[in-house]
């Protein structure tokens, strides 16, 4: 067997969130081996939100080209796949080659191994004949794979996943989408924009289920504008794939056919290969279960992901900052540092130098994660915002709820912008602590309204002071202060 190599700290995975806390480490001087078998910087920038928001973008343009008849004169659209196509390859992903990541993470003194990481017992990792001892932690953030239900006969036709649908040079003539969620209802009403013919197949009763459903309605009515036809409440059975397309049936005697099949039914954490049982961590789980500064079990820590706390890029760089702070925390203690848990604070040495600010925004002590106004955005056109709980979930918590709700298309905004103004602000409240617990805003800017909101849940904004702000005229976020009206 190999002798071990002994470095500081050892990060598994080098996607959104592995590459910005094996990065961080090794910019604070630390001895940092990072491992990826794939591409480095993971799904984001490569098959999940940059090409695909690339996508969207053009999809967009493409929409408001229409939008222009009866508000500017006429425009004849004729839509391209091929710059979509060629700035996916070129700017985003450079052809799917990570050379630049690599040198970007070698250029901060990390030392790059390409290969499959597992673990080997307390505080060894092996990527194939090397096995590598880290002196202070390892770092997991193997994030997820897509999960493909057990459909009879599906896994032996040529479907896509998100990564085929994303390299796309050439588009299908009609494309079935099983699965209703973000994921799905982005890349449907993408390619139907651009001339597809596309069918949406979701198993629960309606569309962006975990969200409030009137965003569902909106988004769904949407879409079929578009042309895309939405079948909810179908639980796929069969899947057959005769050389030339896919006929998909669905309980009850639904059957779809089309040129291609995307699946998009969910990620899923693929925790057997990576050895936990080697140190006491049940690989059985669906998600590695962490504690709130992303601890899995002594000297590891997980990211991203794989933690099941929220499958987005904000929520794996928010942990990367908590697990670089708790990191060089423990490098402190173990050189003799004073402790920076959170119960004593420092103000300089490693921790000072990570940049780590504290829950209260103290510099200095490790901060905990608390996902209570985790945002998130589904950038379909209205896009789909929200944060914090839904109207149901609060319910179900037991909160005294008060919900209020404004449409955009009445509001001044909304009715200036004619073409395309679907949306709504709907805001849901605690009436006990007189402060917001989540919010859902629809609209051309539902994303980017969503952000005053996070503010709101995020700081516990008490809804006086909601109602006293000025909202500046005529913008779509005024359509919260409508909102905040009509709370009850
Ligand atoms: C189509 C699509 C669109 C999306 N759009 C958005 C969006 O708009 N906004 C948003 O916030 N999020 C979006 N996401 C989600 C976002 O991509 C993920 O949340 C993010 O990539 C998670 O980062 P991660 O580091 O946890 O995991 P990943 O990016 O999945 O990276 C994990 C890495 O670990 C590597 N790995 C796994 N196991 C091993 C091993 N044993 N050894 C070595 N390497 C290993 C993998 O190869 C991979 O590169 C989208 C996802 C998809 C699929």
């Amino acid at each position: 067997m190999a002798e071990p190599e002994v470095v500081d700290v050892v990060v598994v995975g080098l996607g959104v969130g592995g590459e910005e806390v094996a990065g961080r480490l090794a910019e604070a001087g630390l001895t940092v081996v990072g491992v990826e078998r794939d591409l480095v910087g993971g799904e984001c920038p490569y098959w999940g939100c940059i090409p695909s928001k690339m996508m969207i973008r053009a999809a967009n343009a493409i929409a408001e080209a229409r939008r222009i008849d009866g508000l500017a004169g006429a425009a004849e659209v004729r839509p391209d796949w091929a710059p979509v196509a060629k700035r996916i390859r070129e700017e985003a992903t450079d052809t799917w080659d990570d050379t630049v990541a690599v040198e970007r993470f070698t250029g901060k003194g990390g030392r790059f191994v390409r290969g499959s990481a597992r673990l080997d017992g307390p505080g060894r990792v092996r990527v194939g004949e090397r096995v590598f001892q880290a002196r202070h932690g390892i770092v997991l953030g193997t994030g997820t794979k897509p999960s493909v239900p057990p459909v009879d006969g599906l896994a032996d036709t040529p479907y896509w996943t998100n990564r085929q649908a994303i390299e796309v040079e050439e588009l299908p003539e009609s494309l079935l989408v099983l699965g209703g969620g973000a994921i799905g209802l982005e890349l449907a009403q993408v390619f139907a924009r651009f001339g597809v013919r596309v069918t949406v197949v979701e198993a629960a009763d309606r569309v962006l289920a975990v969200e409030e459903p009137e965003a569902s309605e909106v988004a769904a009515a949407a879409l079929r504008a578009d042309g895309v036809q939405i079948h909810t409440g179908v639980r796929a059975e069969r899947v057959g794939h005769d050389g030339r397309g896919f006929t998909l049936r669905g309980a009850g005697g639904a059957r779809f056919t089309a040129e291609r099949l995307l699946v998009v039914t969910g990620r899923r954490a693929h925790l057997d290969e990576l050895g936990l049982d080697t140190v006491g961590v049940d690989a059985g789980q669906r998600y590695l279960v962490v504690d709130d500064r992303l601890h899995v079990t002594e000297g590891i820590w997980a990211v991203g992901d794989v933690t099941g706390e929220g499958a987005f890029t904000h929520v794996a760089m928010y942990q990367a900052g908590i697990v670089v702070a708790d990191v060089l925390d423990h490098v402190a203690r173990a050189d003799g540092g004073p402790d920076a848990s959170g119960t004593a604070r420092v103000t300089g040495g490693a921790v000072g130098a990570s940049g780590a600010a504290g829950a209260d925004g103290s510099a200095g002590a490790v901060p905990r994660a608390d996902y209570r106004a985790l945002p998130r955005v589904t950038f379909t056109d209205p896009e789909v915002g929200a944060v914090g709980l839904t109207e149901r979930q609060a319910r179900e918590r037991g909160i005294n709820v008060q919900v209020g709700l404004s449409e955009l298309p009445s509001s001044a905004r909304g009715w200036i912008h004619k073409s395309g103004n679907e949306g709504f602000v709907k805001l849901v409240a605690d009436a006990d602590r007189g402060v917001l617990v989540g919010a859902t805003s629809v609209g051309p800017a539902g994303g980017e309204v969503l952000s005053g909101l996070a503010v709101a849940v995020h700081a516990a904004v008490p809804l006086g002071r909601l109602r006293q702000m000025i909202y500046a005229y005529p913008t779509f976020h005024r359509a919260i202060e409508d909102a905040l009206r009509n709370l009850r």
